[in-house]
């Protein structure tokens, strides 16, 4: 949590800004494979302005994502950074995405950073654009070469027609019977 910022220094006069450090952890921000580390802060350097509107907050927001890749599964962190450009109006327009100032002149900027790291939280990270993954059978990780498992894998819908195949192969081989071979036969003197 940040906490609200006070800016009844601003407020009421149109054109006057000052700029504000903010730094703090958001909890509960995160999705399967991806999240804000509970100990890293999401820090801002933001201009706080006014205007007739309300207070427009601009700059950028920065942090470390926590994610996990989709394939193979292996933690790793990347960089945040989100550009930030939003109005706090004290009749925020319905259908707008404006937040809240509230009327005692404080500004909480929590729920602006809640959306604006929200949409950044990636559906399927991925560690390296090339990462192999996990082997199918084994779970062994395909980064870290071939995996261990030899055995052939025999889909089990497949494994009556490879029956199906020795069966054909028998009787092929079998001395009792002409080779279909025909097309290719050399003439008979
Ligand atoms: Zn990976
Ligand atoms: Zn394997």
């Amino acid at each position: 949590m940040i906490g609200a910022i006070d800016v009844r220094d601003l407020v009421g006069r149109p054109g006057v800004w000052r700029s504000e450090h903010i730094s703090g952890t958001i909890d509960d921000l995160e999705t399967e494979l991806a999240g804000l580390p509970a100990d890293t802060p999401v820090t801002a350097d933001l201009i706080l302005e006014c205007l007739a509107e309300g207070i427009l907050a601009s700059g950028r927001l920065r942090g470390v994502l926590s994610l996990r890749c989709a394939r193979c599964l292996k933690g790793f962190e990347e960089e945040l950074s989100v550009e930030v450009r939003e109005l706090f109006a004290p009749f925020p327009h319905e259908d707008s995405d404006e937040y809240p100032l509230g009327p005692e002149g404080f500004l909480d900027p929590d729920q602006m950073i809640r959306d604006l790291v929200g949409v950044e939280l990636p559906f399927a990270p991925v560690c390296r654009p090339d990462c192999r993954g996990l082997c199918g059978r084994c779970g062994g990780d395909l980064n870290l070469g071939e995996c261990t498992c030899t055995e052939p894998d025999i889909d089990p819908r497949w494994a009556g027609l490879g029956e199906l195949f020795e069966v054909l192969h028998r009787s092929e081989s079998d001395p009792g019977q002409a080779p279909d071979q025909s097309a290719e036969r050399s003439p008979e003197p």
